[in-house]
């Protein structure tokens, strides 16, 4: 028996010391690429509902190694996050995003929204409204054409401070979304304390609106009608994420819900492959 406990502890430890060697020399990877600038930064378009004009964009880090080939953001974001360069990532993206919204004004495409993910430990890190304020001072960039997502845990851990934060970003015109909306804890009152423009309703709930599973599919169907009803009666904007098909728009059109993405329109898409978007999209 005590043979066995040492082998299967041996074992254990061997493949913890694996992972975490992995995780080293993966988050040092990361480390010289984004030095390197040989991140990528792609967008997903966002839609209206009703009439389906292209209305903005989501930007969504892309990570490919010359090794290891294409990393997912689900692997490297919470890696990131661990080690603390989230910091350094976070601001790589904002800088990215609007410099790229700059170049896009400069060359006359219509002006959209470009929405940038903002993790809880870089809001906790960074003062985001100093940071936010000088790039869109150094890129001219309009500040009601700049929408930052946050998730609801991010604004909770602590609330007084976030309101600031948003508050004073808020003030120069910046938008806000609540990423993720329904999977976290924050209730109405706790919400309207925060000014926010954007309910993102999570794909978790979109997954499930037509499906034949009629009883899981009237449970998301209840849970996407609470959520337009919550951000309608608060003023929001309320946005769908992770809608895949024409019968998932339909019942989102059915409960009122205003704005739209998800791969049933487009997949994010590289920097080029936006801008035809946004030259044919019609009603820009
Ligand atoms: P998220 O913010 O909830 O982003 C939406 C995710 O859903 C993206 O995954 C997007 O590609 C994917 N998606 C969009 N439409 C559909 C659809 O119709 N079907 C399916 N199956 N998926 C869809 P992605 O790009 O892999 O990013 C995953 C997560 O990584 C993001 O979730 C976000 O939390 C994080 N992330 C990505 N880029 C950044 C970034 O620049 N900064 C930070 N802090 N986090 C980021
Ligand atoms: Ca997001
Ligand atoms: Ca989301
Ligand atoms: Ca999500």
């Amino acid at each position: 028996a005590k043979m066995d406990g040492r082998g299967s502890y041996r074992y254990y430890s061997d493949e913890f010391t694996r992972a975490a060697r992995e995780r080293i020399d993966l988050s040092a990877r990361l480390r010289r690429a984004i030095e390197a600038d040989a991140l990528e930064v792609h967008y997903q378009p966002q839609y209206n509902v009703e009439d389906g004009r292209l209305l903005g964009a989501e930007a969504l880090l892309r990570w490919t190694d010359p090794e290891l080939g294409p990393i997912s953001p689900g692997r490297f974001i919470p890696l990131a996050e661990q080690t603390g360069l989230i910091v350094e990532l976070g601001g790589w993206v904002l800088r990215r995003v609007i410099e790229q919204g700059h170049r896009w004004r400069a060359a006359g495409y219509p002006p959209i929204r470009l929405a940038v993910n903002v993790s809880a430990l870089q809001f906790q890190r960074v003062p985001i409204d100093q940071q936010v304020g000088q790039l869109l001072e150094d890129f001219e960039f309009p500040a009601d054409q700049l929408e930052l997502e946050i998730t609801e845990s991010a604004l909770m851990a602590d609330p007084s401070r976030a309101r600031r934060i948003l508050q004073r970003l808020r003030e120069r015109g910046v938008h806000f979304a609540i990423d993720d909306f329904g999977t976290g804890y924050s209730s109405m009152a706790q919400l309207k304390r925060f000014p926010v423009d954007t309910l993102k309703i999570d794909k978790s709930f979109v997954d499930g609106l037509a499906e034949d599973d009629a009883a899981g599919s009237a449970d998301d169907r209840s849970i996407a009608r609470s959520i337009v009803g919550l951000g309608h009666g608060l003023g929001l904007t309320v946005l769908a994420e992770g809608v895949e098909t024409a019968e998932q728009l339909a019942v989102l059109r059915e409960l009122g819900c205003d704005h739209y993405q998800g791969f049933y329109a487009s997949r994010p898409v590289p920097t080029l492959e936006f801008e035809a978007l946004l030259t044919s999209a019609p009603g820009t």
